[in-house]
This record gives structure tokens, sequence and C-alpha cells, in this order.
């Protein structure tokens, strides 16, 4: 083919003008992004030639490669992985696959320069780190299974050019014209010293090379020089496979970054082996904060799969439950069979042992991290919401998940352990009481929880969008039921208060039964029942569902998702006590019918609900102040 010029998608010519233009001063991570890259090239021809003997037929040693030259002022960087075919240099280097320019753009006005390796990774750009070095990039390669060659170059002026070239052997070099004032990058020590720091773990050798030998070398330097050149840069033992203390915590991080491309670094690191049953060892890590595609349920997730050192695969979900996405890793096994599908893996028995291990290897890390609260809290406002899905979908562990669940409540904000709960119950106390609001003031302010409050009892408080999802699930802990305050009939205290306090109730029911039948008749329409109240102490009046019904909060929800919600009338409980019950009990007439829509609607204010006439509820309430 003729040299063909092509522009790059705009987005790219973007992206590279604010990688080659920023001032970033560790220009050396080019070298991660592209070592790496050779190896990920390598593990995928590994992979392809386990089924398919025409990919690597010659049975190479696998390796990379790292040329200096310094009279041409070139760095190379090559493989012999699986190479690229003239539209997989147009799809993977003329395009950005997934996230696109504008958000790494953005994410870079928002986090600053300093932000930049943390991006190229997240942002699946990091070949295009090599600008920061280079005023030139060409890339020769050859596809395994293809006949062809090309090249493709670019001097980042936004164009690239792609044409018919030769090569030894399958493959990519990537080779970079280095900026004048980049030179040092020739340099073996700088090089050796970057592997070490950056890709030590990678399983290939990676070997440096001078172009040019130096002319007047004597014999023993030469010979020295080539036996450097066979030695590689990196010590390629996996690093799972290492004993932990022999691996410093800045390997664990880097290869964590390596795996991830999370910036951040690790929040937890798991290193650990099964034994038994089934041999393997797995590296996992807690990441430090939740990504939004936890979120989106057709993303990839899961943990990298290694057979005998043979990269399988990535985002192998069958050794991972979903409640457990937010776990990065590799497991190496050498139980499994080689040459394995996909498919093949999702049932098979081997796999499912090595994910029950793995799940209860995290549960006891999280059980250990327990014992230290701050730490733990940072945990659990990361990653708790999706933990709690497991109460639901994991039976077998759901009793170990439970004592991992924390509330806020009306007692302690920072929350409670369901442990520490039920240690702590009032006397009398049967049941774990809760209060589903959105947010944690609603909860807090909720009037239903006023009696719970008196009586010594927690309540805790169910904001999460899953909580009252999971009520359900949740059944009981430790014998407890678990108690909406807002639902049912609730009573609180001991056998003796609740028998004195339903004497009470019935005595004040008698006195306020004209009253009551005034309001019931008021508010038919909207309410089941008008009832005296156990639940409340401050406020004059709530409403409550009945023990089975939707709470408000999921009903909006559903309302907002349009679906249809059985309308289900509730129970407004009135405050016997209350000096506004009392004194709205004595009014008459227009006045009382009034004060009956004004305490409907303040009830449903005080929940967080809207009031269904509000221009009404204003006039009355202008009425009421003008008096
Ligand atoms: P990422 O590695 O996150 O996918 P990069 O910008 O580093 O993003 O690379 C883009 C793509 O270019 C890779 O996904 C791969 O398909 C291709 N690529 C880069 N380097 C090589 C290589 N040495 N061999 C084969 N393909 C490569
Ligand atoms: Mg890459």
């Amino acid at each position: 083919m003729a040299t063909e010029k092509r522009e790059f998608k705009a987005e790219i010519a973007e992206m590279l003008d604010l990688v080659v233009n920023s001032l970033y001063s560790k220009k050396e991570i080019f070298l991660r992004e592209l070592v790496s890259n050779a190896s990920d090239a390598i593990d995928r021809a590994k992979y392809l030639a386990l089924t398919d003997k025409t990919i690597a037929p010659e049975n190479p040693e696998w390796k990379i490669e790292i040329v200096s030259d310094r009279e041409a002022k070139t760095l190379t960087v090559s493989d012999n992985g699986i190479g690229m075919d003239a539209a997989d240099l147009e799809n993977n280097l003329g395009t950005i696959a997934s996230s696109g320019t504008k958000a790494f753009k953005k994410a870079l006005a928002e986090k600053g320069e300093g932000a930049l390796p943390e991006l190229i990774g997240q942002f699946g750009v990091g070949f295009y780190a090599a600008f920061m070095v280079a005023k030139e990039v060409e890339v020769v390669t050859k596809k395994r299974g293809g006949a062809a060659a090309f090249r493709w170059r670019s001097d980042m002026g936004g164009s690239y050019t792609v044409e018919d070239a030769e090569r030894d052997g399958f493959g990519t070099s990537v080779k970079l014209f280095l900026r004048d004032d980049q030179l040092s990058f020739l340099d073996r020590w700088t090089v050796s010293d970057l592997v070490t720091r950056y890709s030590d773990f990678i399983a290939f050798p990676i070997l440096f090379r001078d172009a040019q030998p130096p002319k007047d070398e004597k014999d023993d330097d030469r010979k020295r020089r080539e036996e450097q050149e066979k030695k590689p840069l990196n010590t390629m033992v996996a690093i799972w496979k290492r004993q932990k203390k022999d691996v410093k915590d800045s390997e664990y991080e880097e290869f964590y970054r390596h795996l991830t491309h999370d910036w951040a670094g690790p929040f937890e690191t798991i290193p650990f082996s099964g034994e038994g049953q089934v041999e393997f060892k797995a590296l996992l890590f807690i990441p430090k904060k939740a990504t939004m595609d936890l979120f989106m349920p057709q993303q990839k997730r899961g943990l990298s799969l290694y057979v005998r050192n043979v990269f399988i695969g990535d985002d192998m979900e069958m050794l991972l439950p979903p409640y457990m996405r937010f776990v990065k890793g590799v497991v190496d096994s050498a139980d499994l069979p080689l040459n394995v599908s996909r498919e093949m893996l999702q049932d098979d028995a081997i796999v499912s042992k090595i994910k029950s291990a793995v799940v209860s290897k995290i549960l006891s890390v999280l059980e250990d991290m327990k014992k230290k609260p701050e730490r733990y809290s940072e945990f659990w406002a990361a990653f708790g919401t999706i933990l709690k899905e497991g109460v639901h979908t994991d039976w077998q562990n759901a009793d170990r998940i439970k004592k991992l669940l924390r509330y806020p409540s009306s007692r302690n904000r920072k929350g409670v352990f369901l442990e520490d709960y039920v240690k702590d119950m009032a006397p009398g106390q049967k049941d774990i009481y809760y209060v589903v609001a959105e947010r944690e003031e609603d909860a807090a302010a909720a009037p239903q929880i006023e009696a719970a409050r008196k009586h010594g009892c927690d309540v805790l408080f169910f904001c999460d969008h899953v909580d009252e999802f999971l009520t359900e699930s949740l059944r009981e802990f430790d014998g407890h039921s678990f108690v909406d305050v807002a639902k049912g009939d609730v009573q609180f205290g001991t056998e003796d208060e609740r028998k004195e306090e339903k004497a009470a109730n019935d005595k004040a029911a008698g006195e306020l039964k004209n009253f009551i039948e005034a309001v019931k008749k008021e508010l038919s329409a909207k309410v089941e029942d008008v009832r005296v109240s156990t639940r409340l102490v401050d406020s004059p009046c709530c409403l409550v569902a009945k023990e089975h019904a939707l709470s408000p909060s999921m009903v909006r929800m559903m309302k907002a998702m349009n679906e249809n919600v059985p309308e289900d009338k509730r129970i407004l409980e009135l405050n016997a006590s209350h000096p506004l019950v009392k004194k709205t009990s004595a009014l008459e007439g227009e006045a009382l019918s009034d004060a009956i829509t004004l305490l409907y609607d303040s009830a449903l204010i005080a929940e967080g609900s809207p009031v269904e006439d509000p221009q009404r509820f204003t006039r009355l309430l202008a009425g009421l102040m003008m008096k």
C-alpha cells in the first residue's frame, strides 16, 4: 500500500496537545506505558497460541527489548507479541476506544498536571505518553497470523501515516525520536532504574542494548557488555508468587497501578495462597475509592487469572461475586487446564472453590479491619453500599456480611455495627428498630423515632438506597427482628411500661373521641385511620404505614421511575399529650377543618414528603400567622 496520511480523530489531536505541552516532570512514565503494552501484547499472543497453532509456530523466547541509539537519538521498545495489522493500527493508535478526550481534558483541568500519569493510565491513552519525550514516534509492526508489516508514524502534528514496511519476525517496535532535552533516556542506567521502579514484575525479560557499542572496545569490555545484554533488567518473578516479607510496599503499589491504572494506590493489599483442595496464589487489592463503573451493570469486572504463569484473561467475573466487585487482583492456579475458555470456567468446580476461598479471605480481612474503626469507616464509605448486596445474594455468608454492616443511628451518627446495637439494647427491647429516610437529617428529625428515643432505644437510619430493599433479606440478627418504627403498631419499653402506656392511650382516645371522628371525616380521602400514637413525644402528629406497606421514600422513588404505585393510604397518629392537639380539638367549624389540614400537612413535611395542595397550605399558614 502507498503511504497513507490520516488525521487523528479530533479528540486524539486535542489530547496529544495536552500531553505534549504539559510541563509535567515525571515524563519517565512513558516507559512504563510502552513496556506494559509490550507485555500485554505478549500475553495475548501466548494466550491465543494455546488454541491456535499458527500464532507462534516458531515457539519464540518471549521478550521485550529496549534499544538505545545514541547517534540517531532514538529509543526503541520492541516485543515479539501479537503485533498489529493496518486496521489495528488505525483502531488502536488513531482513535481513543473508550473514554474519550473530553473526559480526559476535564479531569486534567480539575486535578491539575500532577495527575497526568494517573489519567494517562485511566483513560487508556498510555501509548501517547511517548510524545512527552519524543518529537516523533514510529511503530513498525507485524501481526501474528498475518503476512504484511506496517509502519505507523506521527510527529503529533494532528496526523499520522501508515505504510507498508519490513520487519524481521512478528511483534511490534515502537521507536521514539527523543527530544533534545530528553536524551538521558538513552542511558542504560536510567532505563534500568525505571524498569526496576515501574516494571519489575513484568513476566517477560526486559533486555537493554546499545545500538552502537563503543568503537574501540576492549575484549573484556565487550564480553562484559554482551553478558549484560543477556541479563534482564527485571526480576520477572510474578509478584504474587513472592513471599510477602520479601516484597516492598512500593512494589505492591506499582503492581496495583499496572493492574488497575488507579494512580491513587491500593487501600488494602491482600497477598494470600490457597492450600488443600485447590492450590493457588492470589494477590488482591481493595482500592481507596469507588469508581463510577462499579455502578454500571454492563461494565466488565473481576480478577485476572493466570494458569501456571500464563495469562488467561482479566475481568474474570466468575472468580468474584458481584457484591465484591470492588476488589481487584490476580489469581494464579496450577490446578486449571491451560487451554480453558471463559465459558468452561463459568461452571468449573475448581474455579468455584477458588471463588469461595477468595470471598472468605476478603471477609476475614474486613473482619480484622473492623477492629480499627477509623480505617473501617473509610472502607465503608467507599464500598459499603456494594458489600450490602451480599446479604441478599450470598446466603451462605449472609451472617458474616451482616456483622460487617454499619448504620448511622439516632444515638451514633458515625455508625453502629449490629452486634453493638444488640449489646446496647434498652431493657425490654426485643427488636432492632430502623427508620427509612432519604437523608440522615430527615431520619434524625423523623417524629416516628421520638418515642423510641424516649425509651432509650437506638434507631438505625436506613438512608442508603439499597437499605430498604435489604430489609427483607436482613430479616433478623442474633434472633432479633428488624422493625420499621414508621410502620404498623410499635410499642417501646418494658412490658409494664407498655401496659401503662396502653391504658393511658385508651383513656386519651376516649377523651379525644369526638376530635378523632372529626379528623377522620375531614381526611377520609387521605388517610385510612386516625388514632392516638405510642411513638410521639415532641411532635403533634405523624403518618405511619401499615405493617407491609411501602415506605414513603420507596413510593417517591417508584413514582420517579414512572412505576405504578398502589395508593396505600396511611394512618395518622396523634400525640394526645401535645398542646397543639389539645388546642385544635377545642376548635369548631371552619377553624377546625383548617387546623386539621395544617396538622396533616405538617406531618407530610416532617417526613420529607411534599404537601398535596401547597397553595392551600400557604394560604392557611398565612391566615394563621395573621392571627
Ligand atoms: P491501553 O494499553 O490502555 O489499551 P494504550 O494507549 O497504551 O492504551 O494502547 C492502545 C492500544 O494500542 C492497545 O490497547 C493495543 O491494542 C495497541 N498497542 C499498543 N502497543 C502495542 C504493542 N506493543 N503491541 C500490540 N498492540 C499494541
Ligand atoms: Mg497501555
